[in-house]
């Protein structure tokens, strides 16, 4: 068990969040070592088992790779967090510094993140920053790979990268892999000081601070750390960063599907919308024990991915998990669709955006090149950004937001009960005015809000 992790102390099963269906609890075990995420099936089937018994019965898989429990009251949180704790499961604490869901056993990795990771970890804890900083500041610390990082925002990101002094890590701040601020190629050592130096200006800055609030200054005097002379090879390293276009080949790709590790494969598993009923997670949970799966780790990407199991056992799994309602196929329609809970479950939804969602898969929407929301209401739960296209939930029914977040003014409205119906039409709409080389995204945004509002209202 690392510095920072203690059974049952995770600030978020004591203290759990208040949503539309009662209380959240969000838990990042760290039982199958630093930071893998990784629970037995057992394990597993037994968390479910207490939300089941203390929650409304549904699970999460966050976009960040959390697991989260859903409708509770104040006396049941209690009792499910005494239950985690009573079944040993070493829970993240403190400034989340991540790394990704196959870190450490995947050949196809640049670096081991592990060790860097608790490094910096220990760092944080030494210099007392984990009180003073906000709960949402986070670190990534990416060894490249099969899954990487690439689509999960940080405060402070460390990308490992092959450079022609050896691998070195790529530091950068506020944003994800392609938004990320590069500030400097360093070895181990450095980077981790100029990581905690980041970190410490944002603390100085207050709770509410994150790194995208540092000054050019403090970012020039951050990447200046290091005395270390840099490699001819360092500004095209940061000018590829800074493109988008990581050394390394590492790719955004869903954790979902067969990914070969030295032994064996990781089978990735989706939830629906991030979301599955706790009873569905144990059946699958029961199938992967019974199939010999020695690990389940949780995954950013709204995903499980088991590990351990033969290789003729994989396509059993998958097809328990098809038959069950997981996704098993990162082309599945719905893995482009953020929803919420949405009505029935939270009381705050004005739409039912999970029966939208699959009437919009059902309907071929996938083929966009984009990701879609649909919230429930304004708050826009399921996915905080702009999004090309948001229908959210309203007094006038499913309102269409675009190249926004559903807290913005919708340009159209529809019955909810009739949205997907709208959406295919816009969807058809952006597929035949379609320039040569242009993608959705740029259709839809040369089209303009006002007409892609007006086919979305068309009868
Ligand atoms: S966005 Fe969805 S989950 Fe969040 S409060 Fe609104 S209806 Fe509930």
């Amino acid at each position: 068990m690392n510095a920072f992790s203690r059974r049952g102390a995770c600030p978020a099963l004591s203290a759990p969040m208040q949503t539309g269906d009662g209380l959240l609890v969000r838990l990042n075990p760290v039982a199958g070592g630093p930071s893998s995420g990784g629970l037995s099936p057992k394990l597993l089937i037994e968390v479910a088992e207490s939300a089941l018994r203390h929650g409304n019965g549904i699970m999460e898989v966050t976009a960040r790779g959390s697991l989260q429990i859903r409708g509770l009251t104040t006396e049941s949180a209690a009792l499910l967090a005494a239950e985690v704790d009573a079944l040993g499961i070493a829970v993240r604490t403190g400034v989340p510094v991540e790394t990704g869901p196959l870190a450490g056993v995947d050949p196809k990795e640049i670096a081991d993140p592990r060790r860097l990771a608790e490094r910096i970890r220990v760092a944080i804890e030494d210099a007392g920053l984990a009180t003073r900083l906000g709960p949402k500041v986070a670190v990534i610390v990416d060894g490249g790979g099969q899954l990487a990082m690439d689509a999960v925002t940080a405060d402070v990101r460390l990308v490992a990268t092959r450079t022609d002094v050896g691998i070195q890590w790529c530091v950068s701040v506020a944003g994800d892999r392609q938004t990320a601020r590069p500030l400097t190629v360093a070895s181990e050592d450095p980077a981790r000081d100029i990581a905690v130096a980041a970190l410490r200006m944002v603390a100085e800055k207050g709770r509410e601070a994150h790194a995208r609030d540092l000054s050019d200054r403090q970012l020039v005097s951050l990447a200046g750390w290091q005395s270390f002379t840099p490699p001819s090879a360092v500004p095209d390293i940061l000018a590829g960063e800074m493109a988008g276009t990581p050394e390394g080949g590492a790719t955004e790709r869903l954790p979902i599907g067969l990914f070969p590790l030295s032994r064996f494969h990781a089978l990735g598993i989706g939830l629906p919308y991030g979301s599955m009923p706790a009873d569905k997670i144990i059946g699958l949970a029961k199938s992967a024990l019974a199939l010999s799966t020695t690990e389940i780790r949780l995954a950013p990407g709204r995903a499980l991915l088991f590990l351990g199991q033969p290789a003729d056992a994989n396509q059993s799994l998958q097809d328990v998990a098809a038959a069950l309602g997981f996704i098993i196929s990162p082309t599945d329609p719905r893995t482009r669709i953020a929803a919420c809970p949405g009505t029935p479950a939270c009381a705050s939804g004005r739409i039912a955006t999970r029966d939208i969602a699959e009437a919009i898969a059902a309907e071929g929407v996938d083929s966009l090149d984009f990701t879609l929301h649909v919230s429930g209401c304004a708050k826009g739960c399921a996915h905080p950004g702009p999004a090309a296209l948001t229908l959210v939930g309203g007094e006038n029914g499913a309102g269409l937001v675009v190249n926004a977040t559903a807290k913005a003014l919708p340009a159209g409205y529809r019955p909810g009960y009739d949205a997907a119906r709208g959406i295919s039409r816009v969807a058809a709409v952006i597929r035949s005015a379609r320039s040569q080389g242009e993608t959705d995204a740029a259709c839809l945004t040369r089209l303009g809000a006002a007409a892609i509002a007006e086919m979305y209202q068309q009868e």
